[in-house]
């Protein structure tokens, strides 16, 4: 059966990021993304998970205290838009996962957009390794959700073919605005 957006972003993290890493979660939400990366880059590695929402941290910081993946994770309450002064400049980054849209069962008017989306993705694209991968996982269905969407086909559309590949995948025959994804690979 063909893998679903998110299921589909878990497997293009999984093929790059080995324990060591250091990676990014954008979007922590309830930390979904942050366990599984925490997992995958193992106690000597390090993953920097960001939210503005405080019952991201608290909910996030739970799941990972339960399966003992504290050591390996630091969250920000913060916006990913201050990736640009939290993260090093000289941090080699080898993966970064978006999740744009509204964290489920919340507030729907809390929403990732257009303008800090890209401020984290210009800092991020920076510190990628050769052969990093950033993914988004793009919710566009609600208010708001179209305009950055454009925004991400823009930005990733404008990359330079000879230092990036980008890739879609999306099913065109779901009804309610199934997620797309976008993985941008540096070469
Ligand atoms: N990946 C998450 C998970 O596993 O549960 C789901 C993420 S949810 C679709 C989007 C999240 O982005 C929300 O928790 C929201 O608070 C957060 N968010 C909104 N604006 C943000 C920003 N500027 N920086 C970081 N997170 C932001």
């Amino acid at each position: 059966m063909l893998q679903t957006a998110l299921h589909f972003s878990h497997t293009l993290l999984k093929e790059v990021v080995e324990p060591g890493a250091s990676v990014v979660d954008a979007t922590m939400g309830n930390g979904n993304d942050t366990a599984f990366l925490a997992q995958l880059v193992g106690s000597k590695g390090l993953v920097y998970a960001f939210d503005i929402q405080e019952a991201a941290l608290i909910n996030t910081e739970k799941k990972l205290t339960e399966l003992g993946l504290t050591e390996q994770v630091t969250l920000f309450h913060k916006g990913h838009e201050t990736i640009e002064e939290t993260i090093p400049t000289e941090t080699s980054l080898t993966a970064a996962v978006f999740n744009l849209g509204y964290l489920p069962k919340s507030d729907k008017q809390i929403i990732t957009k257009p303008d800090t989306t890209k401020k984290a993705l210009d800092a991020i694209l920076t510190r990628l390794k050769p052969k990093g991968r950033i993914i988004l996982v793009v919710y566009y269905g609600h208010t708001g959700g179209e305009a950055e969407l454009a925004l991400v086909q823009d930005y990733s559309q404008k990359l330079p073919q000879e230092e990036y590949s980008v890739l879609t995948y999306q099913f065109v025959n779901q009804r309610n605005n199934p997620p797309i994804l976008f993985c941008i690979e540096k070469k």
